[in-house]
């Protein structure tokens, strides 16, 4: 049985275009051999990230896999907290020595796996896992907010915003629910 607890929402703050403030979102899925985190939000909301997994029972040396949607400050701020985890990123975004190169879509646990959703930068990343029969999609920047995906409008920062847009595509493919870089889950109401 695998479970989706988010940890933080993370939060966007815009003037006009001008973005503010920017936490990311954190995500535990918890399955039956691996306790699995995508993104660590910010070091602002590190008093939030430890709250969560407290809520969540989950001690941060108990966290097995970190999983980086990309390398962003906002969302690598207590990376420092895992010290002991296997850290993963795309390759695109030059991760350095501690974090392990992903350079295809990998199946991560049982119902997980990886998947290559560039735009906003080369390498983001999305993290697809199957729990409760729906399929959730951690996706980082590549959708930022559920505004977003509601008014289908690429992140304001990227590097291509068609690539962007074919990214937010394939996550409307498979996802039921999109836990957006920043903010709460939301369903994403694919066709079936
Ligand atoms: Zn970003």
């Amino acid at each position: 049985m695998t479970s989706i607890v988010p940890v933080v929402p993370g939060l966007l703050r815009r003037d006009g275009q001008r973005i503010v403030e920017a936490h990311s979102s954190a995500t535990l899925i918890l399955t039956s051999d691996s306790i699995i985190l995508v993104d660590t939000s910010s070091h602002e909301l590190r008093a939030g990230l430890l709250d969560g997994l407290k809520r969540a029972g989950i001690a941060p040396s108990q966290v097995d896999i970190v999983v980086l949607t990309h390398l962003h400050h906002d969302h690598i701020g207590n990376l420092d907290l895992f010290p002991s985890a296997r850290k993963l990123a795309r390759v695109e975004e030059s991760p350095g020595k501690s974090i392990e190169a992903v350079t295809s879509d990998l199946d991560i646990a049982p119902g997980m796996s990886l998947m290559h959703t560039p735009g906003h930068t080369r390498g983001s990343m999305s993290v697809v896992a199957r729990a409760d029969d729906a399929v959730y999609v951690m996706a980082g920047d590549a959708v930022p907010t559920r505004s977003n995906y509601d008014k289908w409008l690429p992140p304001g920062i990227n590097i291509d915003p068609g690539l962007a847009l074919s990214s937010m595509g394939r996550i409307r493919r498979v996802a039921d629910v999109i836990v957006p870089g920043h903010g709460e889950p939301f369903p994403s109401r694919r066709e079936r």
